[in-house]
């Protein structure tokens, strides 16, 4: 009877320490679980974030179905939560880049000689490398950023052709590839880096920026009696959009939208259309000669 009370004395004290202790137990494994289970979702939610933005997918190619026609990438600048510059009655720049790179396509289109792509046909963010990153995978032959500036003068208008330098024609120039270089933050300034001295000074890059003088030479050409130009339409300065480019390239401000004038330009459909004809002539002009170049 001793014994016997003794060992319930014991069982239930072992009884009284093991239950606590595997309650411990449950609730530690339990939190452990939760714990990894919490980790392996905030892993997959830091992959899947880099891994989405990672590569675009590509625009359609419109035009002639024959591939070994020349492509022209149209790239209307800003976009999304980059407004770009505003003009008087809340003008967006990013708005109007649309328009117009929609009537370069149309333009090219109707003349059908060539293939074109936009890099953007709505309203979304692409940084400044996507851009050219999309132009370069679609093998495209001539790339042209479509923008529209803004002044604190008001009188500054019409439409200036820019091509890649680096060092801008003057400080105006320089401050407005600073202003357009902004579209990725701060960091993207560019003016006078050794990156695009050192492309500049390749021979197959002077060859190409050789071309891409002779597109925006001919864009000034065959803008006259069509579009406005601005005193002095033909300027260089460093932007991003076109430094990592190893094929011809310009950057179009169509316009001051910070010009009554050329805002409500920029917006009618008629002028437009004029604007799309004069960057698809000086297209089509710049890639045949190319074409028929030994
Ligand atoms: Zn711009």
């Amino acid at each position: 009877m001793e014994g016997r009370a003794i060992f319930v004395r014991q069982a239930a004290l072992a009884l009284g320490l093991a239950l606590p202790l595997s309650l411990l137990v449950v609730v530690g494994v339990g939190v452990w679980k939760v714990r990894q289970v919490a980790r392996a979702q905030s892993y997959v939610i830091h992959l899947a974030l880099p891994d989405a933005g990672a590569r675009l997918g590509l625009p359609p190619i419109e035009g002639p179905a024959d591939s070994s026609r020349p492509l022209v990438v149209i790239d209307a600048g800003h976009g999304g939560h980059d407004p770009g510059a505003s003009g008087a009655n809340g003008t967006r720049e990013k708005d109007v880049t649309l328009l117009l790179a929609r009537a370069v396509r149309d333009a090219l289109l109707r003349e059908g000689r060539l293939r074109v792509a936009l890099t953007r046909d709505a309203d979304r963010f692409l940084v400044l490398d996507e851009r050219a990153d999309l132009a370069r995978r679609l093998g495209a032959d001539l790339f042209v950023s479509v923008h529209a500036d803004a002044a604190g003068n008001d009188q500054a208008g019409g439409a200036t052709v820019y091509t890649l330098s680096d060092r801008g024609s003057d400080a105006l120039a320089d401050a407005l590839a600073r202003r357009e270089n902004r579209a990725d933050g701060p960091v993207a300034d560019v003016s006078a880096s050794s990156a695009v001295s050192s492309i500049l000074v390749d021979l197959s890059q002077r060859e190409m920026r050789e071309r891409s003088v002779a597109f925006a030479d001919l864009v000034v050409r065959e803008g006259q009696g069509r579009i406005a130009f601005h005193a002095d339409p033909r300027r260089q300065a460093a932007f991003v959009v076109l430094k990592s480019l190893d094929l011809p390239s310009a950057l179009v401000e169509a316009g001051y939208i910070s010009n009554a004038d050329d805002a409500a330009r920029m917006v009618d459909p008629a002028w437009r259309a004029r604007f799309g004809e004069t960057i698809a002539r000086a297209a089509t002009i710049a890639l045949a000669r190319r074409e028929a170049a030994p």
